[in-house]
This record gives C-alpha cells, structure tokens and sequence, in this order.
C-alpha cells in the first residue's frame, strides 16, 4: 500500500520508498516530499520485533473549500461557493456540492466570510 498525503491540496501518491518515515517525540510520521506536508504514521509491529509503519484510518477523506465572491454589474457581489473531496489520486477532487449565488453582499470580504461559514455549517451536518 503507497502512502497519501493528507495535505487536501496536495494528495500525493508515493510508495514507501519515496519517503523517509522518522520518529519524532509525538510518534512516527513522514514528511511529503511535494508539499513538506507532515503525515501521520502508527506502528503496528508486534513490541520489540520489527517497526511496521501504516497510515491512520481516517473516517473520511478531507474536503477542500471554495469560497469565492462574484462581482455583479451593479457593484455587489454574490458569495459563491463549492466544496470538494479529495480522492485518492494528486490533484483529483470530486465536486459533491456548488451553490451559485448564496446571497448578494455590498462587500467582497464579508460575500467571502459567508460562503466558508454556510461551508462550516455543511461539514458539520456531514461529520
Ligand atoms: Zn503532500
């Protein structure tokens, strides 16, 4: 089994050659050689034989975010906003939800701030 990195924006795949698995005061772990990205590793091996290294099980793939403000002609702008799951493969997300127009503010920040709060709220409801 390769590892993957946990970095949403990154998701590299690499076999276990390709990293360098350390051990640091908080446990075992690798460093992705694409993003620098600290992942996570359990040692399974049975006490005082052999270190066998896996990756944590995680429940649920990580999402990525996307929030953005729309300007509209007359000044305003829309908060839009997609979320994303990323799958397995580098730089492969499935689009599981996109909302257009989430409603209509007079400033881009807060068009932005309401997008990622509907995104928290959605997430929540997911976990
Ligand atoms: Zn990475």
């Amino acid at each position: 089994m390769p590892f993957i990195c946990e970095n949403v924006e990154c998701r590299a795949v690499l076999a276990r050659g390709q990293v360098r698995s350390i051990r640091e005061s908080e446990g075992w772990c690798f460093y992705c050689p694409d993003c620098k990205a600290r992942n996570e590793l359990n040692d399974i091996g049975a006490p005082g034989g052999p270190v066998e290294l896996i990756q944590p099980e995680r429940s649920d793939l990580p999402h990525k975010v996307i929030a953005t403000a729309q300007p509209l002609e007359d000044g305003r702008y829309a908060a839009q906003l997609r979320v994303q799951r990323a799958l397995g493969v580098k730089g492969t997300y499935a689009v599981e939800e996109r909302w257009e127009q989430l409603g209509v503010f007079l400033d881009a920040h807060e068009a932005v701030a309401h997008a990622k709060s509907i995104a928290a709220d959605w997430l929540d409801r997911k976990a």
